[in-house]
């Protein structure tokens, strides 16, 4: 028999999974929710501007750039801007810093799929309060006491957003602990929160440069909050890796920001894209959440989402299954062009008139 005590030290942990990222460019690509477009032509400029000679600097360990151009584009005092590498990293250290209590975090039964990877990395106990028949959060399930609440608004992998009412409401009842608002998704159509940090010192608002930015690649992401809640985050981030972001992505997020009319026309064309494949897809007898997202949440009575997908993959449409309790019959469509989502208009009709 062979000892390998050692292994009986390490972490158990169950990985999250990301969507599927094929090696090959002529798949049409609808499972990770990215943006269909390229980023602001601004964005490329920057990236020429930076340069290979600057790449022997270290970046500015505060993103103090970045940081100062997401405090002017979200009228915030620049000391409640958080930068780090993609809104999963603002996210995992937000658990890491504020979630410390043996009461229970919680977040829906049906949410972004990271949340219970980071309680179980670092030891968080949570509980998920079940979302209604129709996957609608119930505010009233966040007046449990608990050691933090975590929400994505619009809701992963749903679409549905709470209105900025409810979130107050979840706020008002939450006095004694962190609320974390994620809107990874909040370009597509929610209302954001970030207007309410000033009133709630306890809420931390995250978004994301990957989805309605079109800069997936480059891993920015953002946190907002009162400044005792940034600077407790910059602290546990320092411990991992004292520069927040690197000098390239961060340049490149700057020039995305300066270019508000681009990403306004680009985000007006993901929604309506959406809202007419939403319909089409009901014309065919699917039921589609109401989604406020870049997504699609999808069920249909008669087919087998697995097989669907499974479909779809074999004629180079790739999409989301998720085989998880109350929604293996679903499947998550991110919207993409609308020639893509034509294609995958005749693909879905082939595969209904064959089952
Ligand atoms: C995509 C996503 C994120 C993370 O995005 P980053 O690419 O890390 O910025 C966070 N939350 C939800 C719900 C997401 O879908």
């Amino acid at each position: 028999m062979t000892q390998k005590k050692w292994k009986e030290n390490f972490i158990r942990i169950e990985p999250y999974s990301a969507g599927e990222q094929p090696e090959s460019d002529d798949v049409i690509k609808l499972n990770t929710n990215e943006n269909p477009y390229p980023p602001a032509p601004g964005v490329a400029a920057a990236l020429r501007a930076a340069g290979i000679d600057g790449l022997r600097r270290y970046p500015q360990a505060d993103g103090k750039d970045l940081r100062l151009a997401l405090a002017a584009a979200r009228g915030t005092d620049p000391a409640s801007v958080f930068v780090a590498n993609g809104s999963d990293e603002a996210l995992a250290l937000a658990f890491r810093a504020f979630f410390n209590s043996k009461k229970p975090v919680l977040f829906p039964d049906v949410s972004y799929s990271f949340y219970p990877v980071w309680c179980d990395l670092f030891g968080i106990p949570y509980r998920r309060p079940a979302t209604d028949g129709d996957f609608r959060i119930r505010v009233r399930d966040y007046a449990a006491e608990n050691g933090g609440v975590v929400l994505a608004n619009p809701n992963a992998p749903t679409g549905i957003a709470l209105t900025l009412f409810e979130i107050e409401e979840i706020l008002s009842s939450n006095r004694d602990s962190v609320v974390i608002v994620d809107e990874a998704y909040v370009d597509f159509g929610a209302c954001s929160a970030i207007g309410l940090i000033s009133k709630y010192e306890n809420l931390l608002v995250t978004q994301s440069f990957s989805k309605g930015r079109a800069l997936a690649g480059l891993r920015l992401g953002a946190a907002f909050g009162c400044a005792d809640l940034i600077a407790v985050l910059g602290a546990v981030k320092n411990a991992f890796n004292s520069y927040l972001v690197d000098s390239v992505a961060a340049a490149a997020g700057v020039a995305s920001l300066a270019d508000g009319a681009y990403f306004e026309k680009r985000t007006a064309q993901v929604i309506a894209t959406r809202e007419r494949f939403a319909a089409v897809l009901r014309g065919m007898g699917f039921s589609v959440t109401d989604s406020a997202a870049n997504f699609l949440f999808v069920t249909h009575a008669d087919l087998d989402a697995a097989a669907l997908m499974r479909y779809l993959k074999g004629r180079g449409i790739l999409v989301r299954h998720f085989s998880l309790p109350r929604i293996e019959r679903y499947l998550r469509i991110t919207v993409g062009t609308d020639a893509e989502m034509d294609r995958l208009t005749e693909e879905i009709s082939c595969f209904l008139q064959k089952s």
